[in-house]
């Protein structure tokens, strides 16, 4: 039989199992204190459960670990690129980036993608699998051992697409943000996706605190479906509507996330298009300069982003260019891999 993997189950869903062990329901909040606060990685540092009762829940669970497999650090900034071997042998990376505020991760939410972005490595070597919501959460909760720091911001913009392993992300939610546990604010979390509707529409009505974020990348149909196949399935209007029904049932804004790309989306007329979309809608926009990924041909620098930022004021759009991090390591936007050999 195969054993539970514990760091996936809720505090009610251990207490649960806990008792049909014919143990006090108590326990389970034990447990979960030791595996979401103190982060222990075996059963034997609960010190506060019986011997027996700890080989009994080795017995019938496993805490799901990964392994930092490979750390590259930035020259430039203090960006640490982990790459983590998973119990099954594959790779995901995950990024941890100093801000002012405090420390911020990146996590990856699936081994590959499958939605194919043209300018993004993310996709080349397709798409393995989900993450359970432990390797998720166990990207947070290593990188936190590993350097002595404590992540107080989640971005879910690594490897992968969080709504199309949407039930597993959800959990994952759950799971960091547990008061009895790791007890992050989801004001302090940002979803990105690449605008998978239905799944857009199901979050807005569980009205999370998160910042939902969307790759929108190009302003009308027939370009955004040359650089995002995604588009085919989910137009730009289908898109910007599940997005304002977004805003509507949460009250939150919504950020627009734009990768300036020289000769495909970065000219005045682009700029117009995107303001009129955009006009009236509670947004911001995040511009990125494209990086750079080596089978791609896709250029930009931090200039065009700037001049494509000063169209966006004079149409009455807000917008940021966003500080690019990690560059030298292959740990910005796009730039993230499945594999080990890079
Ligand atoms: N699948 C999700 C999250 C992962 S990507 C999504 O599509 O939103 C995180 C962000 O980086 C997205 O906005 C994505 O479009 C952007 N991105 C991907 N490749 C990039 C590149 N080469 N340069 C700049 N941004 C890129």
């Amino acid at each position: 039989m195969e054993k539970i993997d514990i760091l996936s189950l809720s505090l009610a869903e251990l207490e649960t199992k806990i008792l049909s062990m014919g143990e006090k329901k108590f326990r389970a909040k034990q447990i979960f204190e030791w595996l979401h606060v103190k982060k222990v990685r075996s059963f034997d540092e609960m010190s506060n459960l019986s011997v027996q009762f700890r080989e009994r829940l080795s017995g019938e669970f496993c805490i799901n670990q990964l392994f930092v497999a490979r750390r590259l650090e930035s020259d430039i900034d203090n960006t640490v690129k982990y790459l983590y071997r998973l119990s099954d042998g594959c790779f995901v990376e995950t990024v941890l980036m100093e801000y002012k505020h405090g420390m911020s991760l990146c996590v990856s939410t699936q081994v590959g993608c499958k939605m194919g972005c043209r300018f993004c490595a993310s996709t080349i070597a397709g798409f393995e699998r989900n993450l359970e919501p432990s390797e998720i959460l166990g990207q947070v909760y290593e990188t936190e051992r590993d350097s002595g720091k404590k992540v107080s911001g989640i971005v879910l913009m690594g490897i992968g697409e969080p709504l199309d392993n949407y039930k597993n992300v959800l959990k994952f939610l759950e799971l960091v943000s547990a008061p009895e546990g790791n007890n992050l604010s989801l004001r302090h979390v940002t979803l990105s996706t690449c605008g998978i509707v239905p799944k857009i529409r199901e979050l807005a009505d569980l009205r999370l605190g998160l910042t939902l974020s969307v790759s929108l990348h190009c302003p009308d149909d027939k370009g955004r479906s040359e650089i995002m196949p995604v588009n085919n399935v989910y137009n730009i209007s289908e898109l910007m509507s599940a997005t304002r029904e977004y805003i509507e049932k949460t009250g939150r804004r919504v950020t627009y996330e734009y990768a300036v790309i020289d000769g495909v989306n970065s000219d005045r007329k682009s700029a117009q298009k995107l303001a009129s979309l955009l006009h009236g809608i509670n947004c911001h926009v995040n511009l990125i300069p494209v990086n750079a990924v080596k089978e791609r041909n896709y250029k930009s620098s931090r200039g065009s982003a700037l001049r494509f930022s000063e169209y966006l004021t004079e149409m009455g759009i807000n917008s940021t260019v966003r500080r690019t991090l990690g560059s030298d390591i292959n740990a910005a936007c796009g730039q993230l891999r499945r594999e080990a050999s890079e």
